[in-house]
């Protein structure tokens, strides 16, 4: 079976050779250690495709985020988990995109090289959620440096990232025209700090998620690693985020062709009453249906990266195909795991795992009322509900 495989052939060729080498035995031995995938992480990042963001000038190879969406959605149609990469691809997009140049020439060759990750992003809080203005993390301007206070939650990657982009207030809520101006990015050298001013306590969750609790005390950034403007950080990490949305759901795409597929052949396979399963309809359609879906999602997915690519507006874009794209994946893993029937849960299939990885997608990076409330006001002009 090749679905889905029509867009940018050599590339997926490519990255789909490397991940044939990090098979099903692979992703449960890791997911069975909990431990990070250090060896394909690693070998993505000299086969360059780690960096394939980063323009040829800085050493990267400067492919448009379409392709990098198809990188990340290979890593999950070949039975592998790319939560442990994506982060470079989306953080990366903030540097290009505002960091000035003495920023770019300073890190971008040390990251195309794979001297340095830069693979974590601290936004969220536990105590303001999902409305990241009432975050509480702040940042004074000291002389020629910013020194940060706070907390964060669910930082990933933190532990196998150098660096970090880090959003912080830099003037109080109570003090701005709108509540989304007065915050701030930096890019934080974590590694420096890490165990002195950067407290990371490892959050266990439902998937193999390296994610992390993250305790500021006097975090001391020079000036110079502000990303852009003080005061307009908010503006960025949303540009940031609709990138983060195209690739996330590319890669949930992957997932729902993977699904797809291995319920196809286990329906042929599987005989039952004498035939195989796949001959009744109650196994059939349901699976048609969720290849449906993830064909439809497939769409909104490729018209958000051509938005973004050519520098105009995609944010309805970037969420509708971030929120159809795990849907349709999570459909896909739930008719999978159904036409597995009890062999569904036997970890050896994969089936049990790359159902808790697609889940998360529902919730993180953006849950899905959020979604339909941006697409209800900013796209239907209905009356904001919070
Ligand atoms: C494994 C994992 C990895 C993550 N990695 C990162 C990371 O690297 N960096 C980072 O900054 N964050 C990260 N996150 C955080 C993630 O972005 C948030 O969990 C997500 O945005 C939801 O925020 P919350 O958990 O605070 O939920 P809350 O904001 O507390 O919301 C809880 C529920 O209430 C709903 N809700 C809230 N307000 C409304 C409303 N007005 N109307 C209707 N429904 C509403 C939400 O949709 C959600 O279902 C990660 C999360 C997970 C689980």
């Amino acid at each position: 079976m090749n679905l889905g495989r029509d867009n940018h052939p050599e590339l997926r060729d490519a990255v789909r050779a490397l991940c044939s080498q990090y098979d099903s035995v692979y992703w449960q031995g890791i997911d069975d250690k909990r431990v990070y995938p250090e060896a394909f992480v690693d070998a993505l990042t000299k086969a360059g495709w780690m960096s394939a963001l980063i323009p040829e000038e800085y050493g990267g190879s400067g492919l448009t985020l379409s392709e990098a969406s198809v990188i990340m959605e290979e890593v999950t149609r070949s039975g592998g988990n790319a939560g442990c990469c994506h982060g470079q691809m989306y953080n990366m997009n903030t540097l290009l995109r505002h960091g000035s140049e003495a920023q770019k020439k300073k890190y971008l060759p040390k990251i195309a090289a794979g001297e340095l990750r830069l693979q974590a992003m601290g936004v969220t809080e536990p105590g303001a959620g999902t409305d990241t203005t009432k975050i509480k993390t702040v940042a004074v301007k000291k002389g020629d440096r910013y020194v940060v206070n706070g907390q964060k939650v669910w930082t990933s990657r933190l532990q196998h990232s150098e660096l970090m982009i880090l959003l912080a207030r830099t003037s109080p809520i109570d003090q701005v025209q709108k509540k989304t101006d007065g915050m701030s990015i930096f890019l934080v050298d974590a590694k420096a700090a890490w165990g002195k001013a950067l407290d990371v306590r490892p959050i266990r969750n439902m998937v193999n998620h390296e994610t992390n609790q993250v305790f500021i005390d006097n975090l001391e950034i020079p000036a110079e690693n502000l990303i852009g403007q003080e005061g307009r950080g908010f503006r960025y990490i949303l540009d940031g985020l609709n990138a983060e949305r195209i690739l996330i759901a590319a890669e949930c795409i992957g997932d729902g062709y993977w699904f797809t597929e291995k319920a196809s052949k286990y329906a042929n396979e599987r005989v039952v009453f004498d035939r195989p399963i796949g001959q009744n309809q109650g196994i059939q359609f349901p699976i048609a249906e969720s290849y449906m879906e993830i064909e439809a999602a497939n769409l909104m997915r490729y018209k958000a990266a051509s938005l973004f690519d050519r520098k105009l507006d995609c944010g309805a874009e970037a969420n509708m195909a971030k929120h159809l794209a795990a849907k349709a994946s999570w459909e896909a893993a739930n008719v999978c795991l159904q036409t597995h029937g009890g062999f569904g849960f036997a970890a050896e299939y994969d089936v049990e795992r790359k159902f808790r990885e697609t889940r998360l997608y529902l919730v993180a990076p953006i849950s899905t009322n959020l979604i339909l409330a941006y697409l209800a006001e900013h796209v239907l002009g209905l009356p904001r509900s919070f």
